[in-house]
């Protein structure tokens, strides 16, 4: 499955399944002259602009719109792990998925990125300590990747 949520197709029912989360009728979102009807059905696919305009709307990122639907974790139980303080991934402009960690990258100015990540984005790089991805790229560039932890010691020169 492709990360970037722009190369995934737009999901139907990611929309209805929003819609009913806000409790918004199909008739308030084509008052804000969305067709609606033909997003539901399928019929009429929203180009990538109007995706994130749902997206405001609707309080969901972009890519929860072009997320796969799986039946096993989206049947009609499945929404419920939906709620509000539900944190979302920043990454990719909305990526679509449930943040798990917070980037702890520090910042110049004291503080640390604080941007919320998914499993697929970013890494942990340490205890505790996760990166965004912009950041991971950061740190490996300052310190290029170690992969000496198993060569034994160097001899000393006799
Ligand atoms: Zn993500
Ligand atoms: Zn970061």
């Amino acid at each position: 499955m492709t990360k970037e949520w722009r190369a995934r197709p737009f999901v139907p029912q990611r929309l209805v399944v929003a819609r009913e989360f806000r409790g918004m009728g199909k008739r308030e979102l084509a008052r804000m002259h969305f067709p609606v009807a033909g997003y539901e059905s399928g019929k009429t696919v929203p180009d990538r602009s109007e995706i994130v305009r749902l997206s405001m709307v609707l309080g969901f990122p972009p890519g929860w719109f072009t997320k796969p639907w799986d039946p096993k974790l989206d049947g009609f139980e499945g929404t419920f792990h939906l709620c509000e303080s539900h944190v979302w991934c920043d990454e990719d402009d909305g990526c679509g998925e449930r943040a798990v960690a917070q980037c702890d990258y520090p910042l110049a100015g004291g503080g640390t990125c604080d941007k919320n990540i998914c499993a697929g984005h970013g890494k942990r790089v340490g205890a505790n300590r996760d990166y965004c991805d912009s950041h991971l790229a950061k740190h490996r560039q300052a310190e290029p990747e170690r992969s000496d932890a198993h060569t034994p010691s160097e001899k000393s020169l006799g």
